[in-house]
């Protein structure tokens, strides 16, 4: 038996838990943080507020018509109600009743104008709120496979820690401190397998001699790489 089959077993299971480990925090970001969603939630937000505002400022300029409605109401009652009767008193009321109709005209202008944007802010908030419900609807259904791959990932991960076990009972502590080394150093795979004459890592060629010494029971390092060189 090789003096690296051990490590190569080992090398294995550590590439499927990180494999394991990157896409679990793929998943969890994504279920974290997902643009589309806040994008979306973001603008029904907005198109709300503004069509509170919108449907308040509509309120305030009809209250504004009532107001001066029941003003002009009055002026005339006092103009035609007989009451008053001195020509110069009624003169300033028919002036006043005539320059608060020619207001009532501009405050209904206004009015009409809050009615038809606080009725746009109503299409705008709908639109908005029917987009925020469609994406809902999809993400629900693509985080929910999410989770299911999240959950099988965990499960896996539990399996792998104790494949991780039972392939580090053989491995000697100081073999086992260079594999965690070269790990480290090799961006995750410290031993490669020789495949067709050549490191399956760095796709170097090896010679003889090398191909035979990573079957021997010493150690062999890639030339190139330097990775700990496995053959079966
Ligand atoms: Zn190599």
């Amino acid at each position: 038996m090789s003096a690296s089959l051990g490590l190569f077993r080992l090398q294995q299971i550590d590439t499927q838990i990180d494999r394991a480990k990157t896409r679990l925090s793929g998943i969890q970001k994504t279920l974290e943080n997902d643009k589309e969603l806040k994008a979306v939630h973001t603008r029904f937000e907005t198109t709300q507020s503004e069509n509170q505002n919108a449907l308040l400022a509509a309120k305030n300029a009809e209250a504004e018509v009532d107001a001066m409605k029941i003003k002009i109401e009055q002026v005339e009652a006092s103009l035609y109600g007989g009451v008053v009767k001195n020509p110069k008193e009624l003169q300033d009321l028919q002036k006043e009743s005539a320059s608060l109709k020619k207001h009532l005209v501009t405050l209904e202008e206004r009015q009409l104008e809050a009615m038809l944007l606080s009725e746009n802010a109503g299409i705008e908030m709908e639109k908005a709120q029917n987009d925020l419900e469609l994406v809902q609807a999809r993400l629900g259904n693509e985080h929910k496979k999410l989770f299911d791959e999240q959950n099988e990932l965990v499960k896996h991960m539990e399996s792998f820690v104790q494949e991780r076990e039972a392939a580090l009972a053989p491995i000697e502590i100081p073999l086992l401190s260079s594999y965690e080394d070269l790990r480290k150093q090799k961006r995750g795979v410290a031993v490669s397998e020789v495949e067709d004459g050549a490191c399956a890592s760095c796709g170097t060629t090896l010679n003889a001699a090398l191909q035979q010494n990573a079957r021997s029971q010493k150690l062999a390092y890639c030339p190139s790489c330097g990775r700990i060189l496995f053959a079966k």
